[in-house]
């Protein structure tokens, strides 16, 4: 059944709860109208045995059984052709006996054997059947026993006949139903059909185009109002993967063009060792350059699939900043940078993975070394709030415009500059987000043209998590605890 489609499953479905009901309802006419043959010949014989006890009852008391016999006699045989009618007294003897009732010859109860109500039974007469009612009447002071009978043929034919009607009937109504249901369901699918017919349109060329939402607010608008939502979500994606690799492909195909010129410059013609070990360090600057390149592009790609993982551990601040520091301090010389740490008091320790910060702190201290110029100064430093730690790198450098400090975060987002910029890519601030991100922390930046920047994020502080984990083991215990001591 499940293998089938809706359309055919909701027909299947109307059918048979059409069929059951039209079934129940065919028996339930046929039982309603069979009761109520049977009610009205009840009653047509309780009149006519009523009847009889009216005659009894105006026969005067010095009466001889003889005279109400030929009385009976007269008035029954002629009326009805005294059809079936039998009267018997309490000490048994007959008043009257029609001929078709003496000839079926049934049994007839004394009075005082029978129900107020009579006892209905049939008997067979021919092809006839007799349905007879014994009724207990009282007339004169006497009780008597009164059997009158009716046909059956009559109300059999009529039962007959309306089942024939209906057992012929039934089976168009059914039929035309399930018609019905087939056209209904079709037309309730439709647009579900158009829904489908659209979507199959649909591909990775086209994938601007939205599906119809019938203005009706049902079902229907509401899978395609979802549907256009998803399509939303793989455009943006489509369309960041292809700017990605759009601009990966283009930051890679400038070093190697570069490195190309270069090389075929130098073998253009014959020259001194002096000479090629400068273009040689040239193109080992412009290798290392692309290797960090790859290695961003390698990590964001690994970020996007999920692979990069960060390990959340206990680690000592000063611990971090002896790695990093140790990393950054002969480049800002070089840089002619005044670099300085600032450590809080005490020994205080943070989660965090140690590989990711140290890696985030990279990118923070590279851009301040390159965008610092010459005398300027770069500090690195961390202070304490109640649960968390705030690390930070602040330069006296050149600083970024209000308008690009949403950008800078973007992949592959470079401010503009009006001469050469540093080395770069535009990927490492975007990078630097996601571990920060990864740490339940936002990267924020504050910064003034000509005044320089101040980059920070918030780690959570190890001695807070092992209290808020404390805390909650404890409240939970006492829960437990409160919940035994209830239950005594
Ligand atoms: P890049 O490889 O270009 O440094 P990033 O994503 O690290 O890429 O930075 C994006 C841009 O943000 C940089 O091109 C630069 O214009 C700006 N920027 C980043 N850090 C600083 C800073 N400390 N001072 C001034 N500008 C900065």
């Amino acid at each position: 059944m499940k293998a089938l489609p809706i359309r055919v499953r909701l027909t299947l479905w109307y059918f048979a709860m059409f069929a059951s009901a039209a079934a129940l309802l065919c028996m339930a006419s046929l039982w309603m109208l069979q009761r109520s043959v049977d009610e009205t010949e009840y009653h047509e014989l309780q009149e006519r045995a009523q009847d009889v006890q009216l005659v009894l009852s105006h026969e005067s008391s010095d009466r001889s059984i003889g005279q109400i016999r030929d009385e009976f006699a007269a008035l029954y045989d002629l009326k009805d052709d005294g059809k079936y009618l039998q009267v018997l007294d309490e000490k048994g003897n007959w008043l009257y006996r029609s001929k078709r009732m003496a000839a079926g010859n049934p049994d007839l109860p004394a009075p005082g054997r029978l129900p107020k109500d009579g006892l209905i039974t049939e008997f067979k007469l021919g092809a006839r059947t007799i349905r007879i009612l014994a009724y207990p009447i009282s007339a004169r002071g006497m009780r008597y026993s009164v059997q009158t009978g009716i046909s059956l043929n009559k109300s059999t034919m009529l039962l007959a006949n309306f089942r024939a009607k209906l057992l012929l009937l039934t089976p168009i109504v059914i039929l035309l139903a399930a018609l019905g249901g087939h056209a209904m369901s079709r037309k309730a699918l439709k647009p579900v059909a158009a829904l489908a017919a659209e979507a199959r349109r649909i591909n990775d060329r086209n994938l601007d185009i939205r599906l119809p939402v019938p203005e009706a607010k049902d079902e229907i608008s509401d899978l395609s109002h979802t549907l256009n939502q998803m399509l939303e979500r793989i455009d943006k994606a489509f369309a960041s993967v292809r700017s990605f690799t759009g601009n990966a492909s283009h930051e890679l195909r400038t070093p190697i063009s570069l490195m190309r010129t270069e090389i075929e410059v130098a073998l253009y013609r014959p020259r001194e060792a002096e000479e090629y070990r400068s273009i040689l360090g040239r193109l080992h600057e412009e290798t290392v350059r692309m290797t960090s390149l790859v290695e961003s592009l390698l990590s964001l790609a690994r970020t996007d699939g999920g692979a990069e993982t960060m390990a959340l551990a206990p680690i000592r601040i000063e611990e971090i900043f002896r790695q990093v520091a140790g990393t950054w301090k002969e480049t800002m010389c070089r840089a002619m940078l005044d670099f300085s740490v600032e450590m809080p008091h005490g020994e205080p320790m943070v989660l965090c993975d140690l590989q990711g910060i140290s890696r985030l702190l990279s990118i923070l201290l590279e851009n301040a070394s390159k965008y610092t110029p010459p005398g300027g100064s770069v500090t690195l430093k961390a202070a304490m709030a109640e649960s968390r730690a705030w690390i930070s790198v602040q330069d006296s450098g050149i600083g970024i415009d209000a308008e690009y400090l949403g950008p800078i975060f973007d992949r592959f987002f470079r401010v503009p500059t009006s001469g050469a910029p540093p080395s770069g890519s535009g990927l490492g601030l975007s990078l630097a987000k996601w571990i920060a991100e990864r740490h339940g922390a936002q990267l924020r930046v504050e910064s003034s043209p000509g005044r320089g920047s101040c980059f920070s994020f918030s780690l959570e502080r190890a001695d807070a998590a092992l209290q808020t984990m404390h805390d909650s083991r404890r409240a939970a215990e006492a829960e437990k605890n409160c919940g035994v001591v209830g239950q005594k």
